[in-house]
């Protein structure tokens, strides 16, 4: 490796504490690195104007304007699968390299997803609220079995197929739609695959583990939400934006879906920082689903987690050990994990 003064200067934005210690553990002592706990949205970018390789999380929108005020860059690290908060072009155009992580633990996104259903089923959340209070009535609390249970999964990549083999496990009987099955796993893990209508139809609790697309957006809707069994639950730990929150409040409205549990939301950037609104960023239907998120938020047959599914401590630490393989094998010129527009 190069001596300090012509090392690459390596900037990692949305650090937490532990993170920068776990980094500062495992990389090399020559490296210029920084370390800065906030998003490229809210750093003085002038702060950060000299990077060459910038490694950052979804919540950083790494956009012409963000890189543009960075003319040194020559790489970003995404700390994420998803790439859909970088302008790719811009950096085809300015070659600038962008890695990603691919995979990192489809069972921390599956397990959550089981966190959420028996919470759910087995009133996780009003039971503490009441114990809390010193009072210890079951009334009211009765829950229901998974055991015997149709589970539909909609999307049988990495995560949908963790979240199948769990279902074993609670004797579930699992029906599941993808455009592009996997028979193999099918025949393995012992579930049928049907179309959309009949899983929709059939399924006790829906699982959501596909990727948002212009073609899976509002996937779950109106028509949707209208071909589902009265008393279903829907868990959605993929993306907001596969669920149109209106209509999804229309069907809790009128008995469709008993119950919800979502770590993911449409506009979820909105509710997370308010601020966002008054950017100007917002047409009325981005508006509308930010309110309906309230809405949701204040309705306890509704759980929702503030996207944090792929947050275990397991599965972050294999984030930052493919973050940092990515860095090490762009510098050696042998680059790994690169996404192309
Ligand atoms: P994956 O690529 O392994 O699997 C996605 C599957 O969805 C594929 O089998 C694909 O064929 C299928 N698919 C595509 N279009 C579909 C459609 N219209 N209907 C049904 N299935 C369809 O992805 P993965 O690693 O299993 O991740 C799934 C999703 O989970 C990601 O796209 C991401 O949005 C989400 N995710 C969320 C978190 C979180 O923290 N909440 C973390 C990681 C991933």
């Amino acid at each position: 490796m190069s001596d300090s003064s012509t090392a690459p200067r390596i900037v990692f934005l949305e650090m937490e504490t532990w993170e920068e210690d776990y980094l500062k553990r495992l990389c090399p002592p020559d490296w210029n690195t920084r370390y800065y706990s906030e998003e490229a949205d809210r750093i003085d970018l002038a702060r950060i104007a000299d990077a060459e390789i910038v490694s950052a999380f979804i919540y950083s929108s790494l956009d012409a304007r963000v890189l543009g005020q960075m003319p040194s860059l020559r790489m970003i690290a995404t700390r994420s699968t998803g790439v859909d908060h970088i302008d790719l072009a811009y950096c085809r155009e300015h070659n600038i390299v962008v890695s990603n992580v691919p995979s990192y633990g489809a069972n921390t996104v599956a397990e959550h997803s089981f966190a959420l259903l028996l919470s759910l089923s087995r009133k996780i959340y009003p039971a503490r609220e009441r114990t809390l209070h010193n009072n210890f009535s079951f009334h009211g609390l009765q829950g229901f079995d998974l055991k015997d249970k149709v589970l539909g999964v909609i999307g049988t990549g990495r995560i949908g197929q963790h979240a199948i083999r769990i279902a074993s496990g609670f004797e579930m009987q699992v029906l599941a739609y993808d455009p592009y099955p996997d028979t193999a796993a099918s025949q393995k893990l012992g579930f049928d695959y049907v179309d959309l209508d009949t899983l929709l139809a059939r399924a006790d609790v829906i699982s959501l583990h596909c990727p948002l697309t212009p073609a899976t957006r509002h996937l779950i809707g109106k028509p949707a939400f209208m071909k589902m069994k009265r008393g279903v639950y829907l868990i959605n730990t993929a993306r907001g934006g596969l669920i149109d929150t209106t209509a999804l409040l229309w069907a809790l409205d009128v008995g469709i879906v008993a119950g919800a549990g979502l770590d993911v939301l449409e506009e979820e950037e909105a509710v997370r920082e308010e601020r966002e609104l008054l950017s100007g960023r917002f047409d009325q239907a981005k508006l509308q689903a930010v309110l309906c998120n309230h809405v949701l938020a204040n309705d306890e047959r509704v759980i929702i987690t503030p996207h944090i599914a792929f947050n275990s401590r397991e599965a972050v630490g294999r984030i930052l050990d493919t973050t940092l393989n990515n860095i090490v094998s762009y510098l050696e010129a042998k680059p790994n994990n690169m996404v192309t527009a």
